[in-house]
């Protein structure tokens, strides 16, 4: 079990703060209009109270507890937030006539929720504008919950964006979209019940709505650090922060109020700089630069700091101080790796090596309940270094199911091994019991006794782990040994996503399913014109690769007549939802026919702790 020592549990500041201003703590269930829940935060408050139960990090159990307040607070004369109602905040802004809106949550059903929820104690304000903070899902996804397209076209309400926002936010889940969807269901819990042996939070947030998500283009883009913007009477100072939590964000102060919203890069943990779901490594030391300028720019005008996580940060002192203590976690873990990576040491070593200084250990909000010191150490590793260390006795290794047979051979075959990884767990090494068994399992798939105990051992590691991805990751991955596979239980990109894809991005989605050797021997040019984006492509499949190229009169053997929808309905391989929204297409139709025939989607049910 994990010590309490040493940790400041009797401290009450953050429990203080979470619960300052309540006004009402609102509805516990969030349904669909079929009737269907898609929040349901009183599955979590049911069972977070009292002290931790032994199968849950007491720090975690602390941090969850704060997390699963829910209801309307007001921050400070005129800021408002609904916290608890998805995995993200929704703040709102009160001006003149109406109210910015920052960060409409996940959903359309949770956003719309928050804001009757806010409208039910402070009238009937129509939204001026929204802001989104940065380029994720949460920021965003619930935005026609909260605003309707004709009133943004209109020109009723405006709709603000920090630089790169909209190509962000709509690339981030194609590329590898299939495979991150899979893995954030291990990291999000989303098939474990909820309960002290379960689920209980991912130390962010509880977990993700499961409502309908949308997107609406932005109507003002914010470029300048220093950039001001007066809407509804409310004055708004910018400062760009690209490349931090998020490759498009940006941070806001609010000088009639002495306020200022820091995105979600200060909040009340180590954050990831790279997500167990899998993503793009992020820089931790532009991130501690911003978080310079923020104090520098900021952080003396201010009476109060807030996030689109966790609860607001009081005081200009405190807020000074928290901002200070953030920067220095992110600032001290990158320059420690770096100058231990450049004596020699790798990114599995250095993750051991590292300790906080105490000043850093001692603030809650440093502890990794959604990042960790170690992912994030090997994540700053890779990003200069990459995957590969050097030694070269690790530059060409057998795969996992290779080597796993090779070693459970060695080591005297899958009973033995079993038998021994049984006296390491009875001994409590389950981080090398872990390690032994995935080779048994990867050697061995059907064998039961290695996948129960190995399973076994992950729900040990997981109800020790503080942070709250960790312990997720650990209990899904017990779960599928012991009942198989859950495949992707909650979708990433709606409809409403997808259509925001630039044809260039349509052309990438369709290039990436193509199965290289089933299509060796095709050579394809085909012709797309596109009406409704103005502009032409040409597409070629040749050795085995789909490639496009913008106004091109190079000859083709077909041309296809796209009209914006039919396009989004071919780039997810529907022909007749293609045809049936304007494809035509004239010249020889079996090279599309042929193209088709090679397209090969992800798969979202692929095995993770078994080959
Ligand atoms: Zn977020």
């Amino acid at each position: 079990m994990p010590d309490r020592a040493g940790l400041p549990f009797e401290e009450s500041a953050d429990f203080e703060a979470a619960e300052r201003g309540l006004i009402d703590t609102g509805d516990p269930v969030i349904r669909n209009e079929a009737g269907e829940v898609v929040w349901d935060n009183g599955s979590y408050s049911s069972f977070l109270t009292g002290d931790a139960p032994g199968t849950v990090h007491p720090s975690l159990w602390r941090q969850s507890i704060l997390c699963v307040k829910q209801g309307l607070f007001e921050v400070t004369g005129g800021i408002y937030q609904v916290r608890g109602y998805d995995l993200s905040n929704m703040s709102v802004i009160e001006g003149d006539t109406g109210i910015i809106i920052i960060d409409p949550l996940i959903s359309v059903e949770t956003a719309a929720a928050a804001l009757a929820l806010y409208r039910r104690h402070r009238g009937d304000r129509p939204v001026s504008a929204v802001i989104y903070t940065h380029s994720h899902v949460d920021h965003f996804g619930g935005v026609k919950g909260v605003v309707t397209q004709d009133d943004v076209d209109a020109g009723k309400v405006q709709i603000i964006a920090p630089e790169g926002f909209i190509e962000h936010a709509i690339s981030e889940n194609v590329y590898a979209g299939t495979a991150m969807g899979r893995r954030a269901g291990y990291m999000f819990g989303a098939a474990l019940s909820r309960g002290p042996q379960g689920g209980l939070g991912a130390g962010l947030g509880q977990t993700t709505s499961t409502g309908t998500i949308t997107l609406i283009d932005p109507t003002v883009t914010i470029t300048t650090t220093g950039q001001e913007l007066t809407v509804d009477g409310v004055r708004m100072v910018f400062q760009m922060a690209p490349g931090t939590e998020a490759p498009a964000e940006m941070h806001f102060y609010f000088p009639d109020r002495r306020a200022l919203c820091m995105a979600e890069n200060a909040t009340h943990t180590l954050h990831n700089l790279l997500t167990l779901r899998g993503a793009l490594v992020r820089d931790p030391h532009v991130w501690a630069y911003y978080l310079t300028e923020a104090i520098e720019m900021f952080a003396g005008q201010s009476d109060v700091v807030f996030a689109s996580h966790h609860w607001p940060t009081w005081g200009t002192e405190n807020l000074t101080g928290f901002l200070t203590v953030q920067r220095d976690l992110y600032a001290y873990l990158h320059d420690q790796t770096l100058r231990l990576l450049n004596q020699g040491y790798t990114g599995p070593e250095i993750a051991e090596m590292i300790e906080l200084p105490p000043a850093l250990e001692q603030a809650w909000h440093t502890h990794g309940y959604y990042g960790s010191v170690s992912h994030n150490v090997k994540a700053i590793y890779q990003r200069y270094l990459g995957w590969y260390d050097g030694n070269p006795a690790r530059l060409w290794q057998h795969p996992p199911q290779e080597k796993a047979r090779r070693y459970v051979e060695f080591m005297g075959g899958a009973d033995e091994v079993v038998a021994k990884a049984r006296r390491s767990f009875e001994a409590g090494d389950l981080r090398w019991a872990a390690e032994v068994l995935d080779h048994v399992v990867f050697a061995d798939p059907g064998h039961a006794d290695a996948k129960a105990l190995l399973a076994d051992v992950f729900e040990q590691l997981g109800y020790g782990a503080e942070n709250g991805t960790w312990r997720c990751e650990f209990l899904s991955a017990a779960t599928e040994l012991r009942t198989g596979n859950f495949g992707t239980p909650a979708a990433s990109a709606s409809a409403d996503i997808v259509s925001h894809l630039s044809p260039e991005m349509l052309f990438d989605a369709l290039a990436i399913q193509v199965n290289g050797p089933k299509a060796w021997d095709l050579d394809l040019a085909i012709r797309w014109d596109l009406p409704d984006h103005g502009a032409s492509y040409r597409t070629t499949l040749h050795n085995g690769v789909l490639t496009y190229g913008k106004d091109s009169d190079r000859p083709v053997s077909l041309t296809l007549t796209v009209p914006a929808a039919a396009l989004i309905a071919l780039a997810t391989g529907d022909m007749d939802a293609a045809r049936g929204n304007g494809l035509t297409a004239s010249g020889d139709e079996g090279q599309l026919a042929s193209l088709f025939s090679v397209l090969q989607p992800g798969d979202p049910d692929f095995n993770i702790i078994e080959p």
